[in-house]
């Protein structure tokens, strides 16, 4: 067993029919670096830089301790890109209940829709200035792309591109090196995903955030149990929206990924395979199964089954019924 997990390891990701899928892993820390290529990813699809913010206590990590970190991360994946996302704070990160008896409001009633990931950072120039140059420093021990997440208007697409821009130019200014970084949006908004055309005019990439994607669609908190049973990522609101935003990145030949938690469930691959999505990321303990899925995939038999499966009303029995069918008699 060992040894066939060893094997499965260096297995290019490869369907059936040729099509290769790049698996690549969520990461936390830089210390997660050395356990994403363990399982074999051939990059980090997600790094959740918020973690370097949380749990301090104190001062935040300044522009010099950032980079030291997204450096390491860098270094330890050996020349294979790491995406960097820039911090995505806000939302479930109160103050204390003293602080606020001495205020007139209390917290948003909805922080998942309130000052969150970009929205915080645009809001915090300085912290984003900062966050960005660190991003862009690293750049020069390897490939760096910088991700940003809750995209949603034009706005902010035009902030995060010239916020970027100053940022390089501040570097070039004081001779500090950096290397080309492509920019990406998540797409984790419905409206985001139904702006795709002017996303990726703007954007080199774009990675599906479906855990808040399936959030924000269905308007299910991820995180409250009591409407658990809600948060469905096989709704054909929340599928119709992945597969327009897979269909539109390819039309232009973007890449796309999905980094959300269904990257790592079996259970979608050969349906994100289907609507050509070639790029998953996930946590590394997941990579090895989904590798075994990808490997017995037809990816041209799987894409002719999504259309009928998209337009069902129940696409999970949908789906089922459709992949159950033997591959040689359909
Ligand atoms: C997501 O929303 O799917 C995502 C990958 O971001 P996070 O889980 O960190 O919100
Ligand atoms: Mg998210």
């Amino acid at each position: 067993e060992r040894a066939r997990l060893h094997r499965l390891r260096h297995t290019p990701a490869v369907t059936l029919d040729g099509a290769p899928v790049e698996l690549l892993a969520n990461i936390e820390m830089p210390g997660d670096a050395p356990a994403a290529l363990e399982a074999g990813a051939v990059g980090v699809g997600l790094f959740r830089t918020e973690f370097l913010f949380m749990n301090r206590g104190g001062a935040l990590p300044d522009e010099d301790e950032q980079f030291e970190a997204y450096r390491a991360a860098v270094e330890a994946m050996k020349g294979l890109p790491v995406t960097i996302r820039t911090v995505d704070i806000g939302a479930d990160k109160p103050l204390d209940r003293m602080s606020l008896t001495e205020l007139r409001h209390e917290h948003a009633l909805n922080p998942a829709l309130g000052l969150r990931a970009i929205r915080w950072s645009l809001a915090e120039p300085a912290m984003f200035r900062q966050q960005l140059r660190a991003i862009l420093r690293a750049s020069a021990y390897g490939k760096v792309r910088v991700l940003v997440p809750m995209v949603a208007h034009r706005r902010e697409v035009q902030a995060i591109v010239e916020a970027l821009e100053r940022a390089k130019q501040h570097l070039r200014e004081a001779a500090v090196p950096f290397n080309d970084v492509e920019l990406g949006a998540m797409v984790e908004v419905p409206a985001a995903a139904m702006v795709m055309p002017m996303l990726l005019q703007h954007f080199d990439f774009v990675s599906l955030g479906t855990n808040d994607l399936i959030q924000y669609t269905l308007a299910i908190d991820r995180a409250d149990e009591s409407v658990a049973h809600l948060y469905d990522p096989w709704h054909p609101a929340v599928l119709k929206l992945i597969a327009d935003v897979i269909s539109a990145a390819n039309a232009a030949g973007k890449h796309v990924s999905v980094c959300g938690e269904m990257a790592g469930d079996t259970a979608f691959t050969e349906l994100l395979i289907g609507m050509g999505l070639r790029s998953l990321s996930m946590h590394p303990s997941q990579m090895a199964a989904v590798k075994q899925r990808v490997l017995r995939i037809d990816s041209q038999r799987v894409g002719r089954l999504v259309p009928s499966v998209l337009q069902s009303p129940d696409p999970a029995s949908a789906w089922q019924q459709a992949i159950a069918v033997p591959a040689r008699s359909a």
